[in-house]
């Protein structure tokens, strides 16, 4: 979809910007560049809509070389979301949104219908925020009129050079979250820029990890956090690496382990004199259909008798995530709820417990896994558990 070809950019001056840079952004995949100030993420990101021309080398916009396409009419295809967001101070909300698909000549009601459309996809009340201007709005909700902006023509390429760059921790973790939760729909070939290699991790589905002028290494997340490349790169990532992984790895089925259960409408004792015979200190409870409805003490159930259910003695489940989570969240609700496991569910159906000890499997087997190029479940592990 992008394609850079032996790419160089050696500006008038003699700075060497980009050196050979050679990378491919698949369709509807979303990667980002990552690196220090100064190593060329900008200007790899303003040749791919002609803001910048190379020195040499070719790129290709899908399938397009791009030298050979009128600049203007290139950039309508590329939305371009800035730290600076660029908006017209005197324009309102609305207007500034609508500002490509006016541009590109669409009748005032259409371009004004599809940004009050823009505006509420990423999150802004159109009838709230539309008639306002710039200034009256927060650092987080510019750059949301700025992605909006990028969008609005709905271009099949976005540009993004630090877009969350200008605000506090908390809203650019907000942010970031928005636009993936976004981005799960809409599906651009997304080019983003950033320093942060938290954001370039949480963010990419693939990273290119950048040195001076070149990628270092181009891989997945995990794979970049997992086996860094060269000296450079594992500097780059930090030493905490490892716990970074964990919020890129994600819960698999596969991880889970299959605690005890119990049947909602099961009889206390009957109940307990099963769990005891397993060694049983405690038991899932579940509803006719197999989902989850809490947990229950052994002792409490041998207490009740034959008086109670095991509904009546059942507990909430405090600690529980979706499949498919990162292990950081599974292991962050173990701190929260002092819990030794975590329930994992597809939807509101229970699949299993996730265990300090299998999260820590999982993160293992999820390294070795992509040092080896093959699926996960095929790579045998130690795990000091088992010892
Ligand atoms: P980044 O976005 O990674 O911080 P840039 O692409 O902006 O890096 O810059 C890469 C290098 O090119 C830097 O050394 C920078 O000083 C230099 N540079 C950027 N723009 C120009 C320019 N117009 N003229 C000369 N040097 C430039
Ligand atoms: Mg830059």
């Amino acid at each position: 979809m992008i394609r850079f070809e032996q790419v160089s950019k050696v500006y008038p001056d003699g700075t060497s910007a980009v050196d050979d840079l050679s990378f491919e952004v698949a369709e509807g995949e979303l990667v980002t560049l990552v690196g220090p100030s100064g190593c060329g993420k900008t200007t790899t990101m303003m040749m791919v809509n002609r803001l910048i021309e190379p020195t040499s080398g070719r790129i290709l916009v899908q399938g397009e070389d791009i030298s050979r396409v009128d600049p203007v009419k290139l950039r309508r295809r590329i939305g371009y979301v800035i730290q600076q967001v660029g908006l017209f101070p005197h324009r309102t909300v609305l207007d500034n949104t609508a500002t490509v698909p006016a541009l590109v000549g669409w009748k005032k009601a259409k371009a004004r219908a599809r940004a009050a459309e823009l505006l509420d996809l990423v999150g802004l009340d159109p009838a709230k925020y539309g008639g306002r201007y710039p200034a009256q709005l927060s650092g987080g909700q510019r750059q949301r009129v700025g992605v909006a902006r990028a969008l609005a023509a709905d271009p099949p390429v976005l540009l993004m050079d630090e877009p969350f760059g200008a605000v506090d921790p908390v809203v650019r973790e907000r942010l970031q979250n928005e636009f993936l939760s976004l981005q799960a729909t809409v599906r651009k070939t997304v080019l983003l820029v950033t320093h942060d290699i938290e954001e370039a991790v949480r963010m990419g589905d693939r990273i290119a990890v950048y040195g001076q002028g070149r990628i270092e290494q181009f891989d997945t997340p995990a794979a970049v956090l997992g086996m860094p490349a060269t000296d450079y790169v594992a500097q780059f990532v930090g030493s905490d690496r490892g716990l970074k992984r964990l919020s890129v790895t994600r819960i698999e089925p596969l991880d889970l382990e299959e605690p005890p259960t119990a049947r909602l409408g099961e009889r206390a004792d009957v109940a307990a004199a099963r769990l005891r015979g397993d060694d049983a200190r405690w038991a899932v409870v579940l509803n006719e259909h197999g989902d989850l409805h809490g947990w229950v003490a052994t002792d409490a159930l041998a207490i009740a008798g034959e008086q109670g259910t095991v509904g009546d003695l059942a507990r909430r489940m405090e600690a529980w995530v979706p499949v498919g989570s990162p292990l950081k969240q599974a292991f962050s609700e173990m701190l929260q709820h002092d819990a030794g496991w975590v329930a994992v569910v597809d939807g509101s159906r229970f699949l299993g417990v996730l265990t300090p000890a299998k999260l820590h499997e999982a993160l293992r087997r999820s390294v070795d896994a992509d040092a080896q190029g093959v699926a996960r479940e095929d790579v045998e592990f130690d795990s000091v558990a088992d010892a």
